[in-house]
């Protein structure tokens, strides 16, 4: 092997990228784990983690990633603070951070996770940061006192709703359909939640406000004989509405699904398009979507990287 050549580099500090670590440490083959635009992944967007094994009082997200990256870098892990901005696969596999630092490396693990989706209104770009947000962990200090409106129909979005209730004085969740698909006790706890008014059937049509969110303009039962206009006053708009996979750089070099999702072979962690590339986590999982179905990935992507740089 060249000895310019790192044996694995491991992109993405959620915990499938730091599970992927402390295997591939413990197992002598020295990674290194560039860390990405958002420290720790999309979970430190959460307030407390209540159903990661190993903690029955829960733990705060902050707390869980640092504990995982301590334990990746007990091991010898070496981490690299910066965004990846280009990737050429080949052998060696190159990887800028930054544009201007180059690491090449024989095998490398994927796991860049997802991000937030957004609705795709003009208004909601207007007033990004001005009251639209996708994290209410992050934003919701903003609007105590305040109201405020959440949209999407699934787990996320009823815990930001719940997470919003306890700051703000009122919560609008605006689902597009006539139930929601969260699991059947995050339903129960919005349903039962006095400060959260759920609007079944309701789409936003746009923003409104001067330089600001101050209102919202929803549209009830879209093209039904009874479909009506509404509007909201609110003081901040908030997106729950799913994530896309974060794997624009490996556009055209690896497989994916139709919404770019990393496709992996079926007995595997190995990506399809090019030898030693592995992905874990949420940029291949667009079923579980959760920190211990990613972190087991991120250790079956490092055995399976294991194999790997052993028959080179
Ligand atoms: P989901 O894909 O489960 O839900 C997305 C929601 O947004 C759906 O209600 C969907 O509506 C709605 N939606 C999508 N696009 C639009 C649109 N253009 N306009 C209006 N509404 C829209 O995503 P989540 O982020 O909620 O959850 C992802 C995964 O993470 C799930 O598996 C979930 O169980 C898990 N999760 C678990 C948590 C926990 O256990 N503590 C916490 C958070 C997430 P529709 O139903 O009509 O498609």
């Amino acid at each position: 092997m060249n000895n310019n050549v790192h044996n694995l580099i491991i992109i993405g500090s959620g915990p499938a990228g730091y599970t992927a670590a402390i295997y591939a440490a413990r197992a002598n083959w020295n990674p290194i784990l560039i860390e990405g635009p958002q420290l720790g992944g999309q979970l430190m967007t959460t307030t407390e983690v209540e159903n990661f094994p190993g903690y029955p009082d829960g733990v705060e997200p902050f707390q869980m990633m640092d504990d995982l990256r301590r334990q990746a870098e007990r091991f010898g892990t070496v981490f690299v603070s910066g965004v990846v901005t280009k990737v050429e696969l080949g052998k060696p596999h190159k990887i800028w951070v930054e544009d201007t630092d180059v690491y090449e490396t024989n095998a490398l693990i994927i796991a860049t996770g997802a991000s937030a989706k957004y609705l795709g209104l003009p208004s909601e770009t207007t007033y990004r940061g001005r009251g639209v947000s996708a994290c209410a962990t992050c934003d919701g200090f903003f609007y105590r006192k305040k109201t405020v409106a959440v949209v999407g129909g699934g787990d996320t979005a009823c815990e930001e709703a719940q997470y919003l209730a306890n700051l703000c004085e009122k919560v609008y969740l605006i689902v597009r359909k006539p139930f929601l698909r969260a699991s059947q006790i995050m339903q129960d706890r919005v349903l039962n939640n006095p400060k959260i008014e759920v609007l079944f059937e309701h789409n936003t049509v746009r923003l409104t406000g001067e330089g600001k969110v101050q209102g919202a303009d929803l549209v009830y039962r879209k093209g039904e004989p009874d479909e009506q206009l509404h509007h909201i006053a609110i003081d901040g708009f908030f997106l729950a509405i799913g994530h896309h996979p974060n794997t624009q750089l490996f556009r055209g070099m690896l497989e994916t699904d139709e919404e770019g999702y990393l496709k992996t072979l079926a007995d595997s962690q190995a990506c399809i398009g090019a030898a030693g590339v592995f992905a874990a986590g949420d940029c291949c999982d667009p079923r579980y979507r959760q920190a211990i179905v990613a972190a087991g990935s991120g250790c079956k992507a490092a055995l399976d990287a294991d194999k790997y740089l052993k028959t080179l």
